[in-house]
């Protein structure tokens, strides 16, 4: 064998390496649009794989790769969390969302996901709107997440903010031994689409409130609100909010919020909102479980919006969207207990339940083929 096809064989490997336990990985690419595109899906042992399509100028297709395929497995784990009959998969397309975008680029990008037979499902993520899924929406019926006039659920954020709610429940219930909302004090962080939901619910359970925001439209509103009800406000600057003397921490802006600065000054005795991705590092969820902070895992606590995506395939129902998202009360409350048996932290114990549920029902599916069309969808 030669140098160079050693090469190529080597080269090709590191393409597998890199998949790791993905199951495919489809690139797409459209020279009359300009699109490119990656498609990962990481598992269908729980169903055809779901997951949002972001738009964004990635330096380096191995730059794009990496997110597409860390995103697709965190959509496995959040599936199998949620109990919804779906697997993890995740699009991205590189381009910038600014300029790059045309009717005839998503169109072709649902010709790609329809070529796929049912195996993935996709939406709305960071740079891509409805507007651009109206598009490939004429060439595939797999898009979800769609707006009430196209016959979806309509703003996941009210399931997503329903969902915190039941975990700071569940939260209470491990730390107080009590249910209810009131007779706890929580620091806010981001009033936005979820977070001035949550601040709402709270409030009309009587609580009290330390709230930031970089906006003053949602923190004068939240003042207001709060005028309505028994529970009370007070709007501290952003970057104080970590150390307030509250019970609980609710982030509901970004990202990387639990990290060495931070855990040096959180008084609380638990964390729970909806940021995507809250510890910055896994060993910074060691470092709140050696300083005795619960942490309700970011993944089960604020998916009651996939609940919602989910659940439009089985015809548009609030109620039960609503009823399955209580479901995260016992989730939370699972991790909680096993976390505490087992000696491991919150996040260890949520990856290990998911990885429990896909092995056990590994054992009666092999990965979802086209063929096999889901009897809940009832667009098929
Ligand atoms: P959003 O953009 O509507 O709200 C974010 C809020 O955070 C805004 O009000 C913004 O002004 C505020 N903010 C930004 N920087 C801040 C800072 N430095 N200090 C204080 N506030 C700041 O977003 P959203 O839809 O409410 O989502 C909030 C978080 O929950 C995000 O991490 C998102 O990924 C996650 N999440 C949202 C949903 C959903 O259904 N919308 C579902 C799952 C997870």
């Amino acid at each position: 064998m030669s140098l160079v096809e050693k090469k190529s064989i080597t080269e090709e490997f590191v393409l597998f390496d890199k998949m790791s336990e993905h199951e495919q990985v489809v690139f797409c690419n459209d020279p009359a649009t300009g699109l490119r595109a990656i498609i990962a899906i990481h598992d269908t042992t729980l169903g055809p794989a779901l997951g949002g399509c972001r738009m964004q100028p990635y330096n380096s297709l191995d730059e794009a790769l990496e997110d597409a395929l860390r995103l697709s497995k965190g959509m496995s784990y959040k599936c199998a969390a949620s109990d919804v009959d779906f697997g993890g998969g995740k699009a991205v397309i590189i381009g910038d969302p600014r300029t790059d975008k045309s009717p005839e680029l998503f169109r072709a990008f649902g010709q790609f996901v329809d070529s796929l037979g049912g195996r993935f499902y996709t939406g709305t993520d960071m740079g891509t709107t409805m507007d651009d899924f109206i598009h490939a929406m004429k060439e595939t019926n797999r898009i979800v997440g769609v707006p009430e006039a196209y016959g979806g659920g309509g703003d996941s954020s009210i399931p997503t903010a329903m969902g915190v709610l039941y975990g700071i429940k569940a939260t209470n219930r491990m730390l107080f031994g009590k249910d209810g909302l009131s007779g706890v004090t929580y620091a806010i962080q981001g009033l936005g689409k979820v977070g001035y939901k949550v601040a709402e619910g709270l409030l009309e359970e009587g609580a009290d409130l330390f709230v930031t925001d970089i906006n003053e439209e949602s923190l004068h509103a939240i003042q207001e609100k709060a005028k309505t009800t028994s529970g009370s406000v007070t709007v501290v600057a952003s970057d104080d909010i970590y150390s307030q003397e509250a019970d609980i921490f609710v982030p509901c802006a970004f990202g990387g919020v639990v990290n060495d600065d931070t855990i040096k000054q959180f008084k609380v005795k638990a964390i729970a909102g909806s940021a995507n991705n809250q510890l910055l590092t896994e060993d910074h969820g060691r470092q709140l479980s050696e300083k005795g902070i619960l942490h309700a895992p970011d993944y089960i606590i604020n998916s009651g919006g996939l609940i919602q995506v989910a659940d439009e395939l089985y015809g548009v129902n609030k109620e039960r969207v609503l009823a399955k998202t209580k479901h995260i009360y016992d989730s939370i409350l699972e991790v909680y207990q096993q976390a505490e048996l087992d000696r491991v932290t919150t996040m260890e114990a949520a990856n290990k339940m998911c990885e429990k549920r896909m092995a056990d029902r590994g054992r009666r599916n092999s990965f979802y083929t086209s063929s096999m069309k889901p009897k809940w969808d009832i667009r098929n």
